[in-house]
């Protein structure tokens, strides 16, 4: 089963709701972690969800630790690049480690609607 990070900052959750009801059949067979207050948003849709910490409380820097232990397989953290963050060494951080462990890391719906895809391509090859 994929296992999969969901991350939304504020001014970016509608975003996030909207991205997990269209790719719904997708994300129904993943396993699904989000940081608390995403994961919330992501329950309410009838997902079932591995909540984490809130990210400003270190839940971000929960789903790095997931992706440095190679418990993740892909991270979709939709970042506001217009808001700043108290959290901001921990976005980096998992950035950062996505990078050291070549997790796959969308920051923006486009970018994860093509990763997912990728993803249901390569799914399909291996049945
Ligand atoms: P939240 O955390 O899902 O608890 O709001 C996201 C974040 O700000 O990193």
């Amino acid at each position: 089963m994929i296992r999969i990070g969901l991350i939304a900052h504020d001014g970016k959750k509608p975003e996030m709701v909207s991205f997990v009801i269209a790719h719904k059949a997708f994300l129904s067979g993943c396993k699904i972690y989000a940081t608390g207050t995403t994961g919330g948003h992501i329950e309410k849709e009838g997902f079932q969800v591995e909540r984490l910490l809130s990210g400003p409380k270190g839940g971000d820097a929960q789903i790095a630790a997931l992706v440095a232990t190679g418990d993740l397989d892909v991270v979709i953290f939709f970042r506001d690049p217009l808001d700043k963050h108290p959290h901001e060494p921990d976005v980096q951080m998992l950035m950062r480690l996505c990078d050291v462990h070549n997790v796959p890391l969308a920051t923006n719906p486009r970018a994860a609607r093509y990763i997912l895809l990728g993803l249901e391509a390569e799914r399909d090859l291996q049945k």
